[in-house]
Parts: C-alpha cells; structure tokens; sequence
C-alpha cells in the first residue's frame, strides 16, 4: 500500500459506546472509517460527527454474528471506502445472569456477538489485509475474562477473545498484521448503565461505588479506551502483537 493512501478501517458496534469514540479517534487520526453496527440507521450520529469534523466515514449495518450479513459488509466496505486494513472488533451485548438462572439463549447470544462475531469479522477483513500486506485487528476483551459473578457467558467469550487474539497474531504476522485485545475496566456507557439498572442501583450511585476501586480514582470514558486502541492501529505498533492490554485505571488480578 503506498504510504500516503488513506488507510481504512471497520469499527463495529461504533453507534455508540466504545465503539463510536473509537470510530470518530480513527478518523481524527486520518483514516476512513466503517461505522458499523446493526442498523445503519444509528450510525448517523457516529457518521455526521466524522463528517463534520472534515473526515470520511461510512455507515453500514450487519449483525457480526450472522456470516452473510458480514461477508455482505465487508464487501460494501471495500467497494465504498477501499480496503479495509484495520478492523476493531467491538460489538458487544450483555445477558447478565447467575448461572442456574442463565438460559441457553442468553448463553448462545453473547457468544455469538463477541467470539462468532470477531471470528466472521476477522476472516472477512483478512484478505484485504494480507492483499495490502499490512493490517491491524483490535478485539475487545474485558476485566471480566478473571472472572466476574452473573458474567459466566460474558467472562468466557471475553477470555475467549484473548486466545483468538493470540492466535490470529501467530498467523496473521507473517503478512504484516498485527493482532491484539484491549481489555478495558469500568467504562461508563450504555453498557454499564445496564448492568446499574438490573441490579437497582442509580448509574451516578454506580460510577461513585467504582471510581472508589480504582487505583486512578474515576471510571474510565470511551476515550480512554479509543486511545489505547489508537496506538495498536498505528504504524509504529508494528512489533506488537498478540497482547492483552488491561485498561481499567490500576492492575487487576
Ligand atoms: P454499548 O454502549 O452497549 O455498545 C455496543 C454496540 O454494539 C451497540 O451499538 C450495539 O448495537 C452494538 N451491537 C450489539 N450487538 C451487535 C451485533 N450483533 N452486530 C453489530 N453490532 C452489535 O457497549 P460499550 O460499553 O461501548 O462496549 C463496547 C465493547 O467493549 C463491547 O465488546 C464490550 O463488551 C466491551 N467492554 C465494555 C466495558 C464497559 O465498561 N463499558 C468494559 C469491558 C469491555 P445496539 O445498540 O443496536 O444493540
């Protein structure tokens, strides 16, 4: 790829959360970025805010679990932007539940968001990644893959996601792709009002309870998560590969 073409990237689930700070960082960065998520239609704020700011971005709807929708995605990616070489596999939902109470839909569910759907993902950007002989794949893992009481569907994809990463970049190296997962902490989205909610605490309750946890003293905001994510994807991240970066404001055990 010459130097100075305009790199593209996916960012999935990026209607908001994570995945939109991410998506309108890339962008800043210089890249053109995929805005993807499971309707199009709520990518346009994620898209407007790209724009707007004078970068180049695309909305696109597909549920990653589904291999037709991705393939179809991709391929939309490709034709509209051009290849895609960076991907960061952020979709994700939560079915919160202790184990006897866990159904196997809600375990069929979260599996098949973040393992299934980083896995479709990650075959279909591939190939234009390995053509363009550079490529940077990004997966969102979690603090829960330690483990994490109600999270047993959750926990297991997270740490799934961490051996994939390792994996992918075993590969994957070899054609100039990089592989590696971002496991963020607390950070405040949709996401963990959610988690708030379900077990009846007031989401500012919530934040103040964490941010007493943390060895930095707050929780963690999308763009603490996009920034780490920034450097993975950058040129001079060349050399690494196949990690897992905790972001969660102190260690973890
Ligand atoms: P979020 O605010 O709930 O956003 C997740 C996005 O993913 C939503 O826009 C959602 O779309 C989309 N999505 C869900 N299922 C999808 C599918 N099948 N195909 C395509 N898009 C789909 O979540 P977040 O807090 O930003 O989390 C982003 C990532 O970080 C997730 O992988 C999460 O597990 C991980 N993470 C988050 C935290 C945290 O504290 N927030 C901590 C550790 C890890 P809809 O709105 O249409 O459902």
């Amino acid at each position: 790829m010459a130097q100075d073409a305009q790199r593209v990237a996916i960012v999935t689930g990026a209607a908001r959360g994570i995945g939109a700070a991410t998506a309108r960082r890339l962008a800043a960065d210089g890249m053109a970025v995929a805005v993807l998520d499971l309707d199009a239609a709520t990518c346009a704020g994620t898209v407007d805010t790209i724009t707007g700011a004078g970068g180049r971005a695309f909305a696109v709807g597909a549920d990653v679990s589904q291999a037709d929708q991705v393939e179809a995605a991709v391929g939309k990616v490709a034709a509209e932007l051009g290849p895609p070489v960076v991907l960061v596999n952020n979709a994700g939902v939560i079915r919160d539940n202790l184990l006897f109470k866990m159904t196997e839909n809600d375990w069929d569910t979260v599996l098949g968001v973040h393992l299934r759907g980083a896995f479709l993902m990650s075959r279909a950007a591939q190939k234009h990644m390995v053509d363009q002989h550079f490529g940077r794949i990004v997966n969102l893992s979690s603090s829960s893959a330690l483990g994490n009481r109600g999270q047993v569907n959750y926990s297991a994809a997270k740490a799934g996601i961490q051996g994939f990463t390792k994996t992918l970049a075993i590969e994957l190296g070899k054609f100039g792709v990089t592989a590696n997962a971002v496991a963020p902490g607390f950070i405040q989205t949709d996401m963990t009002a959610a988690t708030a909610a379900r077990i009846g605490v007031p989401f500012d309750d919530f934040i103040a309870h964490s941010a007493q946890q943390i060895p930095v003293a707050r929780v963690g905001q999308p763009e603490d998560i996009a920034a780490t994510i920034a450097f993975l994807v950058s040129e001079e991240a060349g050399f690494v590969s196949g990690q897992v970066i905790y972001v969660a404001g102190g260690p973890l055990d």
